[in-house]
């Protein structure tokens, strides 16, 4: 039987293997584990191996993980979609949001973050294919909105994220990363202080790290697969 510690061990070496592969330097590229429909204990058992860094899709389940695990040394990521009316726990129990694609969004988790707590991590969801997420931006809808971040005090961009639809080519798995680059290179060049793409899953983490990912979001590869969920 495998187990969490083996899988776990084994995306770690799936990383670090396309980092040497793709000349990325060791360590460039960070795991973010997607503990969606998994229980605390789970978490609590890949705490222990040194996995910090935790992604959670769906409000009211994360919440009960927070309080589960309170005190624990964990970075909590928002990654599911967003509706404007859920943004007050997104921006009062998370330390980072990946999922932002409007402008409303941004001002209410602006207004929601208090100011005893560091600035909100935000990415940018792109729809970069124009296909497969219906959420995300368009491309060139990207530059408005992140300058619009940045008059906004207690939010701080880190960057773009997108979720491509599958694809059975590697060539075709990596088209649409290199376009989110490209996007994040554009606004670099244009005055951003951007330093993390979102862009990567259990099933394309290498075809995102060879087009310049820093962080990859990994559910099933790190937990096993996903019970269906009940809606
Ligand atoms: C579920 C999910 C993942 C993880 O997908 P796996 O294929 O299980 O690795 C990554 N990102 C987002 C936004 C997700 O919703």
């Amino acid at each position: 039987m495998t187990t969490l510690a083996q899988r776990l061990a084994a995306v770690r070496r799936r990383i670090s293997d396309a980092e040497r592969l793709h000349g990325r330097p060791a360590g460039s590229v960070r795991l973010l584990a997607v503990s969606k429909t998994r229980s605390a204990d789970e978490l609590r058992q890949i705490l222990a191996l040194g996995q910090t860094a935790f992604g959670e899709n769906y409000l009211q389940e994360a919440r009960e993980k927070q309080d589960a695990l309170a005190g624990a040394d964990i970075e909590w990521h928002f990654i599911g979609p967003l509706q404007s009316n859920k943004t007050n726990p997104v921006a009062t129990y998370f330390d980072w949001v990946h999922s932002v694609d409007r402008l409303k969004l941004t001002r209410r988790l602006n207004a929601q973050r208090a100011e005893q707590l560091p600035q909100l991590n935000v990415c940018l969801q792109v729809n970069i294919s124009g296909e497969g997420s219906k959420s995300g931006l368009a491309p060139e809808q990207v530059p408005e909105l992140a300058d619009a971040i940045h008059g906004l005090s207690r939010l701080r961009l880190r960057g773009l994220m997108c979720i491509p639809a599958p694809q059975e080519d590697e060539a075709a798995r990596r088209a649409p990363f290199r376009a989110l680059r490209e996007l994040q290179d554009r606004l670099i060049a244009d005055g951003h202080d951007l330093d993390t793409l979102s862009m990567g899953m259990s099933a394309d983490l290498e075809a995102a790290i060879a087009e310049g990912a820093t962080l990859v979001r990994v559910g099933t590869d790190i937990f096993g697969a996903r019970p269906r969920r009940p809606d």
